[in-house]
């Protein structure tokens, strides 16, 4: 089976053809540098990590296009709320997803444009939009300019309206507005904004609206006709709905297959700040590990979504325990023969998972299956059929990003020195000491091994599946 993947516009699993044989091209819509980036954010980094490690495996030249809206109404608000320059504000969330990618083992994009340096192509979109009659500058002088959705009967057809039944765009002020289910493409300056978040163009001052930065940034490097454009499910109305019509309107035929993930959803409601700190992601990797946290995004469907919680989590950081075991034995039984896995030993029903669809449940089951058929091997002392497992485990995990000997982890590890695996080793002596203390209700010296850690700065916390141990804040 070929690669196939679900479009969203089509609503439909199809077979996967790109444009230029052999190659293909992504663009995902990067995040707005407003605040720290939550599970919620990450997950998509995370799933189209995976989706260009998957085709990058299967034989494809990937180019993966993602953006950063560093402008925009919130990051105006938010800046001026907190008493710093909007640019500052934005540069700082900016180097903080950098960190929050890097940390779950995500790929940098080839590019990663910023809207503020796109200002020009920009511009040139919507004077083509405007020469072609698909957009108009409003006559009320406030500079702004506006796509008009009724001069585009396709407009809705990527998330399936009626622009009859369509409510208002709520992106703008209606100021000059024809209809009010008009966008701005160009928001005129307002004396009330700093004059360094203004651009000169043909309208007078301004920035630009949200939706014409990607359509000018994914033509600029992926052409105007290109295979995958993607984002979290959110984004498929208004936000794609705008890029598409403004993008076909000036003549482009846009992206081929559009693919939308789901939420990370809190009490089944999509995460969002208001729930709190306990999800960002800069204090999730510093209970779990990062590896683990990957995992649980990664593991459901990217099209379903993912519940937030620290059972979950828990359970992640479990199986990824029995990973990590598991490639330990094997090593030791096979004397690391699996660093050297050939691709070839990638087993056909993980491919044939991923491929319908980037099935990761059914690639997950083939993962802890085969891993399962490996620690009877190593019990049998079986050295060929435990290489061939660990071998077919360790292209898999390469596939997900997992593979704790490959980058970035292997660099993550060296960063922190080679001293993380003799701690780990020594902290799991000291706890397993105390398991045996207090198994024996030797309480006083359990007790003492724990005020020993506390004192060295460890944190202690017992769970079903044994004492964990972290660094204290
Ligand atoms: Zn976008």
């Amino acid at each position: 089976m070929s690669f196939h993947l679900y479009d969203s516009a089509t609503r439909a699993v199809r077979p996967f053809v790109p444009l230029v044989p052999g190659a293909v091209s992504v663009y995902h819509c990067g995040l707005t540098v407003q605040s720290s980036p939550h599970l919620g954010h990450i997950r998509k980094e995370v799933v189209f990590d995976v989706l260009r490690r998957w085709l990058s495996f299967s034989g494809y030249q990937v180019k993966v296009v993602a953006n950063v809206t560093d402008i925009d109404d919130k990051i105006l608000e938010k800046s001026a709320a907190a008493g710093v320059e909007w640019y500052a504000h934005a540069y700082r969330f900016e180097r903080e997803l950098h960190d929050a990618y890097a940390a779950l083992g995500c790929l940098p994009p080839t590019y990663e444009p910023r809207a503020t340096g796109h200002i020009p192509e920009m511009i040139e979109l919507i004077a083509a939009l405007i020469d072609r009659g698909h957009a108009y500058a409003a006559p009320d002088g406030s500079g702004d300019v506006y796509f008009d959705v009724v001069s585009w009967p396709a407009y809705g057809e990527l998330s399936g309206q009626k622009v009859d039944e369509m409510e208002a765009a709520t992106d703008a002020d209606p100021r000059g507005k024809r209809d009010p289910r008009d966008f701005a493409l160009w928001k005129g300056h307002k004396p009330t904004e700093p004059d360094t978040a203004s651009w000169p163009s043909p309208w007078g001052r301004g920035r630009p609206g949200w939706h014409i930065e990607c359509s000018a940034m994914a033509g600029k490097y992926l052409g105007d006709e290109f295979d995958i454009h993607g984002g979290g499910i959110d984004l498929r109305f208004p936000h794609h709905e705008n890029e598409l019509a403004q993008s076909r309107a000036a003549g482009r035929p846009f992206a081929r297959y559009w693919m939308h993930n789901g939420w990370v959803t809190a009490a089944g409601e999509k995460m969002s700040k208001s729930l709190g700190n306990g999800a960002l992601v800069s204090e999730v990797v510093k209970k779990y590990p990062a590896r683990a946290v990957r995992l649980y995004l990664l593991a459901p469907h990217y099209r379903s979504s993912v519940e937030f919680s620290n059972t979950s989590l828990d359970e992640a950081s479990a199986q990824l325990a029995r990973i990590d075991s598991f490639l330990k034995r094997a090593g030791e039984l096979t004397a690391g023969w699996f660093a050297f896995a050939p691709q070839e030993s990638l087993p056909a029903e993980f491919a044939r998972a991923m491929d319908d669809d980037l099935g990761t449940p059914g690639a997950m089951a083939v993962l802890f299956g085969t891993i399962k058929q490996g620690n009877v091997a190593i019990e049998a002392g079986e050295v060929d059929a435990a290489k061939r497992a660990s071998a077919a485990v360790v292209s898999m995990l390469d596939v997900l990003g997992l593979n704790p000997a490959s980058e970035p982890w292997t660099g993550a590890a060296s960063s922190g020195g080679d001293l993380v695996p003799v701690v780990d080793g020594l902290v799991e002596a000291l706890l397993t000491q105390r398991q045996e203390a207090r198994a024996r209700k030797d309480y006083a010296a359990a007790d003492a091994i724990r005020d020993q850690l506390k004192a060295l700065g460890l944190k202690i916390e017992d769970t079903p599946a044994g004492a964990r141990w972290t660094l204290e804040d």
